[in-house]
């Protein structure tokens, strides 16, 4: 059987990419390491959206929430966190570790924070100095409207700090126009590598604040990564084999284009929530982003039993709820190097396992429905 993968993180890795990590190991202090770090930099900076360096870190994409926290404020400050999920939560965590004071702006499972409720955040905390978004819950499949949260954070003190992981890379995100401060993303996700890197981009809003600080930290400080970037080069031994490989990732990202990126993604979600609804089934998010569609599992059908089944009998392994929500959401991932037919093909596995299950359901209803917004979106 065929293993598919459809996990919002990892992600399927290009066949190119591949290729990169099958080579020989390499010494990282050499010149041929710091040109690939100084392209991966640059396109970087073109995925990001941002005239300002983007900084390669060797860790999971928390380790670069964690240096968005440990960089830009003290113990004792105070931030507004806007959290309609999981990844909210991390934030939340991350925060706490650091002793930050943490106003949270929350909604239920599903729902997006809207603009009004950070409007209303920041003129009851005037004195925040950060303000936390996640561009694609990705355990609730939402999106949110960072440009315009961006509209209202720039017209204050705060950084907007932002997980851009598993959103930037698949759904639209503007760093420099839109105003994020820091924005955080990780490799696994749309950006088509294994786990093992995270991209930290810091405007000079965020630099005055992150120079006027004490270090809090030594691996992520990122003052050190500016350093050790101005001469192409990073602090500590990098994952040097992890840049190589995702230096072609990032060329496939180039060559395509962000914005025509930006447009399939957009139309494969679109299809994929068409097929999902002519399947008889419901979508979780209320504002849902272009990187995955999470369905809620129907009355009387085994969530967990029917992921389990897909990927047992299909080889498609798609994602449960996290925590919680177990059992009660399937997450289905078409970000990065996922086509229209690969997403075609999970609604077909899915349509095939629910109606062996009992579930009522036309064979065919979803791909034909995801075949017809393929061709209106042309
Ligand atoms: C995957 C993910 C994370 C966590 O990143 P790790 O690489 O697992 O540390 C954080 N935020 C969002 C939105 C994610 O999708």
């Amino acid at each position: 059987m065929k293993p598919r993968l459809f996990t919002p993180g990892p992600t399927p890795v290009p066949e190119e990419t591949l290729l990169e990590l099958a080579r020989p190991v390499t010494y990282h202090r050499s010149a041929e390491a710091k040109a690939v770090l100084a392209e991966v930099t640059e396109d970087l900076k073109y995925v990001f959206q941002t005239a300002h360096p983007v900084f390669t870190l060797t860790c999971s994409g928390t380790g670069g929430m964690e240096a968005a926290v440990a960089n830009t404020l003290a113990a004792g400050d105070k931030a507004i966190l806007l959290t309609a999920g999981r990844w909210g939560e991390r934030w939340q965590g991350v925060l706490k570790a650091f002793g930050v004071e943490t106003v949270a702006v929350k909604v239920d499972y599903g729902k997006a924070v809207t603009p009004e409720m950070l409007d209303q955040a920041l003129g009851q905390h005037p004195d925040a100095k950060a303000v936390f978004a996640t561009l694609s819950e990705t355990s609730t499949g939402v999106g949110h409207d960072i440009e315009a949260f961006g509209k209202l954070v720039a017209k204050t003190d705060a950084l907007l700090i932002l997980d851009g992981i598993s959103g930037l890379g698949a759904m639209e995100c503007r760093v420099d126009a839109w105003g994020v401060d820091v924005c955080v993303t990780g490799s696994q996700k749309a950006l088509m590598l294994p786990p093992g890197l995270a991209f930290v981009s810091a405007s000079p809003k965020a630099w005055r604040r992150i120079d006027a600080l004490p270090p809090r930290g030594f691996y992520l400080d990122l003052r050190r990564y500016r350093k050790s970037l101005a001469d192409s080069d990073t602090p500590f031994t990098p994952a040097n084999t992890l840049i190589r490989a995702q230096r072609a990732s990032l060329k496939r990202i180039r060559a395509e284009g962000i914005e025509n990126l930006w447009a399939r993604h957009a139309r494969i979600a679109a299809a994929c929530r068409a097929g999902v609804k002519a399947m008889g089934l419901e979508l979780f998010a209320e504002r849902p982003n272009s990187a995955l569609t999470v369905i809620t599992v129907p009355a009387g059908v085994d969530g967990s039993g029917t992921l389990k089944k897909l990927e047992k009998q299909h080889g498609f392994k798609l994602a449960d709820g996290q925590d919680s929500m177990k059992g009660k959401i399937w997450r289905l991932s078409h970000m990065g190097y996922a086509d229209a037919f690969d997403v075609l093909g999970a609604l077909a596995a899915l349509e095939l396992v629910l109606i062996e299950g009992g579930f009522k359901l036309e064979a065919g209803a979803g791909v034909a429905a995801f075949q017809k917004a393929c061709a209106a979106g042309k």
